[in-house]
């Protein structure tokens, strides 16, 4: 074995990936990092890793790492010539609206989402000539045709904070694509879903199907277990739970606490990096694949640097100059 690869298992070994590795297999992953980190540097690419990645991109190869928010928060900021955005479309999309001069590709032609494929510009407009006047909230998970639709994008880390905010001017908004995340922040800020918050009909096919009754038999098995789910679980779940929120504010409030067991009610790669990030803390599994995300591997994205021409991310200008002024709202009134 050469330096150069003993050295990059060292590295990986370091980082705890190791772990997630069977013998032999780690020096197949350092063998792809080394190679996907060389040719970053030598083409000016940055990597971006949502945090529902597998820890060897996040860890391994991840170069911008966090939630939909954070990463496009990030994007706005990078130097770069080219983001390889490991994630799905939409957040890809995104990217690509805030740096319009930069080449910005996604390592998978399968990284759709089930949210953002629940509605389009179309019906936006239709619920739009249905409540007239009113704002549309959007979450992020949509397309750029629906940004551009839109008055206000928010993620799961600020929507509680940027829905307040438009009460403030509002009586009723428009919220879409989530449904139950719509459901939760209702509930959340003592608004009546069908008369001051109007939602559409989409859900996130990970977190909608997560069992709420199971969140007491972990409990009472492993006593002073904390709870935390994503703001995209069903209401009678969040109910359940002792913590609602994005994934940057789950991994925040695991760092700030000292439970005896936490229970993760979200995408099977955040608990991964929970772990590798607190290997001092125990973490109990209830989580479900996302395959949109999990189309993404080291492979596909070595693929990607070699050849990335058939994967670009486009948005034609007109809908990216609308689609900016919706999340250009969000960093505003997220600040
Ligand atoms: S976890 Fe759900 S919301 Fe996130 S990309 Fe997958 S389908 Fe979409």
């Amino acid at each position: 074995m050469d330096t150069t690869l003993t050295d990059e298992i060292k590295r990986l070994t370091s980082l705890g990936l190791h772990h997630r590795c069977v013998e032999g297999d780690l020096a197949r992953v350092a063998g792809l990092t080394l190679e996907i980190n060389r040719l970053k540097k030598e083409k000016k690419a940055v990597i971006c890793a949502h945090v529902y990645q597998t820890p060897d991109i996040i860890l391994g190869i991840g170069d911008l790492v966090g939630d939909s928010y954070k990463l496009a928060d990030d994007c706005r900021k990078t130097a770069a010539d080219i983001i390889v955005f490991c994630g799905v479309h939409f957040m890809a999309e995104t990217a690509k609206i805030l740096n319009p001069s930069k080449k910005v590709y996604v390592p998978s032609k399968n990284a759709g989402c089930s949210l953002s494929e629940a509605i389009t510009g179309g019906d936006v407009r239709k619920l739009k000539a249905e409540h007239p006047g009113l704002p549309v909230v959007t979450y992020i998970n949509t397309s750029a045709e629906v940004k551009a639709e839109s008055d206000c994008i928010v993620t799961s880390a600020n929507a509680e904070k940027i829905l307040r905010k438009m009460y403030e001017k509002h009586d009723k908004v428009i919220f879409v694509p989530d449904r139950f995340m719509g459901l939760n922040l209702a509930k959340a800020l003592g608004k009546t879903p069908g008369k001051d918050i109007f939602l559409w009909k989409g859900a996130c096919i990970v977190h909608e199907h997560f069992n709420p009754g199971l969140i007491k038999v972990y409990k009472k098995k492993y006593p002073g277990l904390v709870a935390l789910a994503h703001a995209e679980c069903p209401s009678e779940l969040i109910d359940a739970v002792d913590f609602m929120g994005g994934t940057g504010d789950m991994m925040r409030y695991v760092e700030n606490t000292n439970a005896s067991a936490y229970l993760l009610v979200t995408e099977c790669g955040f608990g991964e990096l929970a772990k590798l990030k607190f290997p001092e803390k125990n973490f109990i599994a209830m989580c479900r694949l996302c395959p949109y995300m999990k189309s993404i591997t080291l492979g596909s994205v070595l693929a990607l640097l070699k050849d990335p021409a058939p994967e670009e991310v486009t948005v034609p200008a007109a809908i990216a100059d609308r689609a900016k002024r919706s999340i250009d709202k969000m960093f505003e009134l997220a600040a």
